[in-house]
């Protein structure tokens, strides 16, 4: 049975991901965290109806388009490939459906890079604006110790971690700010498979050399 999620995005992201202002790798996050947590997805579902009502009054928005626009957009729909659409979407034990296409297939086509200590990562392709990584921390292993220059969030997809005041889950989210310093160690039963990211470089404590630090982009 799936555990309860018990650690949450905030109502500020969910209301920014609904009204279209993050990041793409923070819509990667929130678009991954809703598809396994009912509470969230109820949460951004409720602002998304806020966000209609708000265009259903907004003045002006019977603004009249080019004369043939209608026309030329059926020609459009009337022309194209549903086939495309209709790929079969495939299923990942660990990878929630948003990850899927990140990673170019399930978990076993993600491309690890060794960071050192048995740690390894998988940086996704999102805009630059901010970053997204998987990271895969052995079981009882300690994720590097760093601070923070901007926001950084971590959802577990596999196994647990722990930190100095909690215990996180798949599905389960932490936000972590730049006043934040920590040591998440991995839970002792099972690889710690996570989804992280972030809105500026990570500054690790000495642990990773300066040199590893830019080639990794961590
Ligand atoms: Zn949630």
């Amino acid at each position: 049975m799936e555990q309860k999620i018990t650690h949450h995005l905030t109502d500020d992201i969910l209301m920014a991901y609904a009204a279209g202002t993050l990041p793409e790798a923070f819509n990667l996050m929130v678009a991954t965290h809703v598809s396994l947590c009912d509470e969230c997805r109820a949460v951004v579902e409720s602002y998304d109806a806020l966000g209609g009502e708000v265009l259903d009054q907004a003045p002006g928005n019977d603004i009249a388009l080019t004369p043939g626009s209608f026309a030329a957009t059926m020609a459009l729909i009337a022309g194209g490939t549903p086939d495309e659409i209709r790929t079969p979407r495939m299923r990942d034990a660990v990878l929630p459906q948003p990850l899927l296409d990140y990673v170019g297939g399930g978990f076993d086509n993600v491309k690890w890079r060794s960071v050192g200590m048995g740690v390894k990562q998988a940086i996704l392709p999102t805009s630059k604006d901010a970053s997204a990584r998987l990271l895969y921390i052995p079981a009882g292993a300690a994720m590097p110790d760093h601070g923070h220059n901007g926001i950084e969030m971590t959802m577990v997809l596999q196994g647990a971690f722990q930190d100095e005041d909690d215990y996180f889950a798949r599905g389960d989210v932490e936000v972590a700010d730049s006043d934040m310093h920590h040591t998440p160690v991995a839970d002792i039963h099972e690889d710690c498979i996570c989804l992280a990211v972030t809105d500026a470089p990570l500054r690790f404590q000495g642990l990773l050399p300066k040199i590893a630090q830019r080639f990794a982009r961590i």
